[in-house]
């Protein structure tokens, strides 16, 4: 019996996996980078090990480290969670070695299935369906042209070691081909250090289903039902949802025996997902389906397939590595309405996604119900690292059936406040009530052809946000004035306490509230029985009559975080004094658009430049930015160089313009 459970993990999978554990008796041990040794993760468990840096290499990735936490603290199994050390095959065996049980299938297991081109050949020979494509050793160009020829165009290209969308290239004709092949080839070595590729047939219109296996040491294997996760961004799940819309019952037999059939040909011990693609062009998800790949572990979307099972996976993984046979037959499973689960990200959508990690000034999940889980990896006051993952939580709904979990998410999204970093709050609501959403008119061109509407108008409820911004700046203000009067001891004077936030209001003023880059002048008129504030434009409203319902105002320093059903607006009011101040950098100043490392510096002072070009590189979150010149002009002086850690705005390089030589 497992009683002491290290967790080589962190974030919200971490914080999920140990609520499990402790409801069975298990004892938790946390292990925790120099980032995260205030993190949730650590909080919830009974005890926790430093292992290193933050760098994940040095800490979450560190092999021997995780395992000396391991033995220090005298665990008797680990379990991996998702990334990091999950399905690494040398981490499965050095916890074997050291008679430590690795909550996961057999480093074999996990070896055949890290491999995309592997797992093909595996699973052509145990009779699953693959997409047509090419997988062998060979990788010469020659060969891949001429595969890629006879599979016809488009087709796809795939990192073999691949995961994580990294080191995928759609080609859409031969022409391209070669230039695609390199770059793919490049991405592969430099993330995964080996630049084997295959080439596939790229789908149009697919929709992703995947299925939840389980397999245990007695030679059952069973599945759990299908779950669609089709809306992506950058080959990446954003919305899943468990069953899939629209599939057939002969269709979820079908593609749940090729699930199981796969997961026997490699003695699949444990949790696990077969991904199948499916081509779902004319008949939906019941179009023709094909493996994809197989994730040896427990995946994030696992909890919508825990809403319509009723079952708690963690707990059957922990079983399953006790020695248990699966508590139940493949009769037995029960499907039970619907589940959508949302993935609350630090990125902003309109930004093209880019990761925004920072300080989470709120984050409060009112209480829901049994229909909505939310399973989070931060609380109000911690810090969102730039080195890991930008997943804040996960928002899951349940409901009698599609449209029922649909109203539920929907709330659940609308009612959640995450204040500080930049998130897809809104932009999830915005999926999840999209008419093709409703509809369950999916495929994995979704987001892309639906962004411009989900991604919302610029400056959507600015309005209501500064009206709110502005009714507690003058709320504070009236207060600072009461407690001061009573300081002096004068509390009752009428100009002092009278209740009335308008106290002490001058008759006529403009505050200026800087909200991003923008400043924003907002003239407020005192009259007798109400305010008026006029923006701008010349529209003007009445407080306290029109002041908006359902914003939240949440000070954060100097900085109000006002709020409303995931769209959040920074404002910040700018005293006289700071007007002077000037804004970081001068003109032809490039800041880093978050913290980060840089990767390269691409150019060096006194360099001409021309518009597009790439300046820095900078790798935040697992992914790679490109800051490139926003005109033609010349580097005049550079800040920074490879390998430095840069925080948000930092300033990188001055470029100026360039002089014209008459
Ligand atoms: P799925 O998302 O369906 O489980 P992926 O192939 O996208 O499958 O893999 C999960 C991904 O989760 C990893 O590749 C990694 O990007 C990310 N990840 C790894 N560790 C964490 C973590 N602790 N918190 C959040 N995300 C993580
Ligand atoms: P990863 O290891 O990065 O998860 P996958 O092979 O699972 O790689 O593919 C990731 C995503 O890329 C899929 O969910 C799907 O959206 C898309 N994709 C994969 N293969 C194809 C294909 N042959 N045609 C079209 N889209 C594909
Ligand atoms: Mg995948």
């Amino acid at each position: 019996m497992i009683e002491r459970l290290l967790i080589a993990n962190r974030g919200e999978i971490a914080v999920r996996v140990a609520r499990t554990a402790k409801r069975l008796g298990i004892h938790v041990i946390a292990v925790y980078s120099d980032a995260d040794s205030q993190a949730m993760h650590v909080a919830v468990a009974d005890e926790a090990i430093r292992i290193g840096p933050e760098a994940a290499a040095q800490s979450y990735l560190d092999i021997e480290a995780v395992i000396g936490a391991a033995r220090t603290s005298g665990a008797d199994a680990i379990h991996p969670g998702y990334g990091f050390l999950s399905e690494n095959a040398s981490f499965a065996e050095a916890c074997t070695a050291a008679g430590i049980a690795f909550i996961g299938p057999s480093a074999n297991a996990i070896r055949t299935m890290g491999d995309k081109a592997a797992s093909k050949v595996a699973m052509a020979a145990a009779g699953v369906p693959l997409v047509p494509g090419y997988h062998d050793e060979a990788q010469d160009p020659t060969v891949l042209a001429d595969a890629a020829g006879e599979i016809g165009y488009p087709v796809l290209i795939k990192a073999s070691a691949g995961g994580g969308g990294r080191g995928m290239r759609i080609v859409k004709e031969a022409s391209d081909l070669g230039a695609a092949l390199e770059s793919a080839k490049r991405e592969a070595q430099g993330a995964f250090g080996d630049d084997r590729v295959l080439i596939e047939r790229y789908l149009t219109t697919p929709r992703h289903i995947e299925v939840q296996v389980f397999g245990d040491t007695h030679g059952n294997a069973i599945h759990l039902f299908e779950r669609d996760c089709s809306l992506q961004r950058r080959y990446q799940k954003v919305i899943e949802e468990a069953p899939a819309p629209g599939m057939s019952e002969a269709r979820r037999s079908e593609i749940g025996a090729a699930a199981i059939a796969a997961a026997r040909a490699i003695d699949y011990v444990g949790a696990g997902t077969v991904e199948f693609i499916v081509d779902a062009t004319e008949d939906g998800a019941n179009g023709p389906f094909y493996f994809m790949e197989m994730n040896t572990r427990l995946q994030v979307e696992h909890p919508v397939t825990e809403y319509i099972t009723g079952l708690d996976l963690v707990a059957w993984q922990l079983a399953v590595a006790d020695g248990l046979p699966l508590p139940i037959r493949q009769e037995e499973v029960a499907l039970n309405g619907h589940a959508i689960e949302a993935r609350l990200y630090a990125e902003d959508p309109a930004r093209d996604f880019l990761p925004s990690p920072g300080h989470v000034v709120a984050f409060e999940a009112p209480e829901f119900g049994g229909e909505v889980r939310i399973d989070a990896g931060v609380r109000t006051g911690d810090d969102i690292a730039a080195v890991y993952d930008p997943m804040i939580a996960k928002v899951i709904a349940h409901g009698a059936d599609r449209d029922a979990a649909i109203a539920n998410l929907d709330r659940a999204l609308t009612e959640l406040v995450c204040a500080g970093p930049t998130t897809n709050q809104a932009f999830l609501r915005r999926a999840v009530t999209h008419p093709d959403f409703i509809a369950a008119r999916l495929d994995t061109g979704f987001i892309g052809r639906h962004a411009a509407e989900l991604v919302g108008e610029p400056g959507e409820g600015l309005f209501a946000a500064l009206l709110s911004a502005v009714t507690q700046l003058l709320d504070t203000r009236a207060r600072a004035a009461r407690e001061d009067a009573a300081a002096r001891g004068e509390a009752d004077t009428p100009w002092a306490d009278t209740g009335n936030w308008r106290v002490n209001l001058h008759p006529r003023e403009t505050l200026r509230i800087r909200c991003g880059e923008e400043e924003r002048a907002v003239e407020i008129r005192q009259g007798a029985a109400s305010t008026s504030v006029s923006f701008e434009d010349g529209t003007t409203m009445c407080l306290p009559d029109d002041l908006p319902h359902g914003w939240r105002v949440i000070p954060g320093g100097r900085v109000l975080h006002v709020i409303s059903g995931g769209i959040q607006y920074r404002l910040e009011q700018i005293m006289a004094a700071d007007v002077s101040e000037s804004r970081s950098g001068g003109v032809g100043s490039l800041n880093a658009p978050m913290p980060g490392k840089v990767v390269r510096v691409s150019v060096s002072q006194g360099e001409r430049v021309s518009c597009g070009q790439t300046l820095v590189v900078l790798e935040a979150m697992k992914m790679e930015h490109t800051i490139t010149a926003p005109a033609d002009g010349v580097v005049s002086e550079v800040f920074h160089a490879d390998g430095d850690q840069v925080t948000e705005g930092a300033e990188l390089l001055r470029l100026d313009a360039e002089e014209n030589e008459e």
